[in-house]
């Protein structure tokens, strides 16, 4: 291994500059030569590959974002598209490629570990939702800025007497939800894993009122239904009025939280490691306070279950 390739790729994720940053400068530090690939895939479909120094990261570890930029790329989805991707490696005589970014760019680097070229992934991703990992880059970021949002909300829904819906990201994962409304003290949590019932949320929310609790904050997660449809089933079923507050892109960007900067600078770090002992097809995370690094392929195999003991912590604390 005398060459490796760092890319970022799928949504970005506060973080992921710190990640890069690691990347570089422990590579480097372990005598290796580091190449940066722009625009994820695509970028090494198209050989969009520059050769990095000490100083190419630098300034970067406090910044959102990626400055290696992130795309979608359908064509390296398909066989062709990797081949051309695997010419350009060749080409530019990279012998590993780190692959910073969500599952979905972490099939893509196991495809590439088969045709040879070894690969390593490093979970960066709001969604908190890689298997085999307690964390992930960004989440904590992501975390704080919605916590941020609905301290704000709770000011005007206390003062205004009203209760308030916060939609925040989660398409299949719950994790930012829950943990948002457990931080911000929500009333209900609806995330994507557990089943909500109208009747339900509509008797907890009566059951404050009846107690002279003059607001509420309701947290959905995007993948099981929108903050406007919640507020719509609220009215039909029981007169109930509501304010949706959607926070949308905004959890995605921002500087990115010390905690996220140092699991960023730790998997980036034993990611150049992994790499460099020829530790292919793996993908690096925290388990126990630690930083391991696990099986790629049982990324996709396994899936996380929620942990449940968080849920039930959320509901016996907002009765
Ligand atoms: P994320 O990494 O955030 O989950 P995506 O799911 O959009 O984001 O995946 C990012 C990119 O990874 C895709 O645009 C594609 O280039 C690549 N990718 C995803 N799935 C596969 C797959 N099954 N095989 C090869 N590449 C894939």
């Amino acid at each position: 291994m005398k060459k490796i390739a760092v890319l970022t790729s799928g949504g970005d994720a506060p973080g992921m500059n710190a990640a890069v940053r690691a990347v570089v400068r422990k590579g480097i530090y372990e005598g290796l030569e580091v190449a940066a690939v722009y625009n994820g895939y695509q970028g090494l479909i198209e050989g969009k590959i520059v050769p990095m120094e000490l100083g190419s990261v630098g300034d970067i570890i406090h910044r959102g974002g990626t400055m290696l930029r992130s795309a979608r790329c359908a064509a390296f989805e398909t066989e062709a598209g990797r081949v051309k991707a695997l010419e350009q490696l060749k080409k530019h005589e990279i012998d590993g490629v780190i692959v910073i970014g969500g599952d979905g760019s972490f099939r893509g680097a196991y495809e590439l570990t088969k045709l040879g070229i070894p690969c390593v992934g490093v979970p960066a991703t709001i969604d908190n939702d890689i298997n085999g990992t307690k964390f992930t880059i960004g989440f904590d970021t992501a975390l704080n800025t919605v916590i941020d949002a609905i301290d704000k909300i709770r000011d005007t829904a206390t003062s205004h007497e009203r209760t308030f819906i916060v939609e925040v990201m989660g398409r299949d994962a719950g994790d930012l939800a829950l943990w948002a409304g457990i931080a911000g003290g929500a009333e209900t949590i609806l995330i994507p894993e557990e089943k909500s019932d109208v009747d339900d949320i509509v008797e907890r929310l009566e059951s404050g009122t009846g107690r002279g609790k003059k607001h509420s904050i309701i947290i959905v997660a995007e993948g099981i239904m929108s903050g406007n449809e919640l507020a719509t089933m609220l009215k039909d079923k029981a007169n109930i009025d509501t304010h949706v507050s959607v926070l949308g892109h905004i959890q995605r960007g921002g500087s990115p939280s010390a905690r996220d900067r140092v699991i960023a600078s730790q998997f980036g770090a034993r990611a150049v490691e992994a790499i460099k002992e020829n530790h292919s097809g793996v993908a690096i995370g925290m388990q126990n306070h630690k930083v391991i690094d696990y099986d790629l392929q049982s990324v996709f195999e396994n899936s996380e279950q929620l942990d449940l003991s968080m849920y039930e912590l959320s509901k016996q604390l907002s009765i």
